[in-house]
């Protein structure tokens, strides 16, 4: 059996950031410390003889709880499953809510790769997404974690902002580069429904598609001058510091979640837990819905391949070699006869192009 990863959502927020549909609620002491233990009673409840290489704290702002909370979720980890002897485990970093002893503490608990927030680093664009930390604290908060000892620092950055440019998008990258940063995850900003953001005043300012066409191909190449190699749509990596975490996701490797809206692939089945807090702290162990019986089939399987650099193995799958001439010539795939993967320009269509190839 595969070795497992373990998703943990903290689903508490200081503000909620305009652009952002994910589920999570205000921080409050109370809640955060019924929630951990509520956590720490579901990793007993899954409780296997399973190795456990990657642990990952997502949210929400799992930086925003204290470190003792995140130690004990890690401790809990280890009681009940094998924790391999180099895990690796992440945690979403929000430059606001860590001070220097913040992250020395949740560094001596086991928290050995941060994936921090920065979004930008030019202030205007940090004031259009509505982000409450300065690109100064930004910086700060990656060359605090380095003298701490951290070695597997991931940002995050985003792309199609309103005013942006390709300027302000080399400025971000030749500055996020200088720092000691080993993986970069840019996305381009979508407008999510019912969120503040979803107004035609905000939409109006968004660039057009030919310009975020632009501001990504350019992102791609100007990250890989950097030796930050993509290795999947948003994601970019120096040699050997892949998310192995996320690579679960993409590889239909089993992953376990646990907490408010955490989604699993575990052990023949997909399943996420309602957006609850209450519901989630009251019941002994988290009510999941099924989202797939049987997942992981050939179809998706090859849509999520796709999105990796790596690409699909032909070998077993010959039928969809007969549709890779029209993509070859439009410059959307690589084809060296054995492997097919999209081309950045094809990441920009994949919906389309992976439809195109599997269905
Ligand atoms: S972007 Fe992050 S910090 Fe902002 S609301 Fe969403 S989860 Fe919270």
């Amino acid at each position: 059996m595969d070795s497992l990863g373990i998703y943990i959502h903290i689903p508490y927020c200081a503000k909620k950031c305009p652009y952002c549909d994910f589920f999570s609620e205000s921080y409050n002491k109370k809640s955060v410390m019924h929630y951990t233990e509520s956590v720490v009673r579901n990793l007993k409840y899954y409780s296997r003889e399973r190795i456990v290489d990657t642990v990952y704290f997502g949210g929400g702002t799992p930086s925003l709880i204290p470190a003792e909370c995140i130690g004990k979720i890690i401790d809990s980890v280890r009681e009940n499953f094998i924790l391999s002897e180099n895990p690796e485990i992440t945690l979403e970093v929000n430059p606001n809510t860590v001070n220097a002893d913040k992250l020395a503490d949740l560094y001596s608990m086991g928290v050995n790769r941060l994936s921090v927030g920065v979004q930008s680093l030019v202030t205007s664009e940090l004031k259009t997404l509505g982000r409450t930390h300065s690109a100064e604290k930004a910086v700060e908060t990656v060359i605090n974690a380095e003298k701490i000892g951290f070695k597997n620092i991931s940002c995050d950055m985003i792309i199609g902002v309103p005013n942006q440019t390709i300027e302000s998008i080399e400025y971000t990258i030749e500055n996020l580069c200088k720092l000691p940063v080993t993986h970069i995850s840019s996305y381009i900003l979508k407008i999510e429904k019912n969120t503040p953001f979803d107004n035609p005043d905000f939409i109006s300012h968004m660039p057009d598609d030919d310009t975020v066409s632009d501001m990504y191909l350019f992102m791609v190449n100007e990250l890989e001058k950097r030796n930050f190699m993509q290795y999947e749509v948003s994601n970019f990596a120096k040699y050997g510091f892949q998310s192995n975490h996320n690579n679960k996701y993409w590889k239909c490797h089993d992953y376990l979640g646990i907490g408010t809206s955490a989604h699993s692939c575990f052990e023949g089945k997909r399943f996420s837990v309602p957006p609850d807090i209450k519901s989630f702290n009251e019941n002994a162990f988290q009510k999941t819905v099924i989202t797939d019986e049987n997942p992981c089939g050939f179809q998706e399987y090859a849509m999520l391949r796709l999105r990796l650099k790596e690409g699909i193995d032909v070998s077993k799958h010959p039928e969809i070699i007969s549709k890779t001439p029209e993509l070859l010539k439009a410059g959307y795939i690589n084809f060296d006869g054995k492997k097919i993967s999209l081309t950045p320009k094809g990441y920009l269509m994949s919906n389309s192009v992976i439809e195109y190839l599997v269905f």
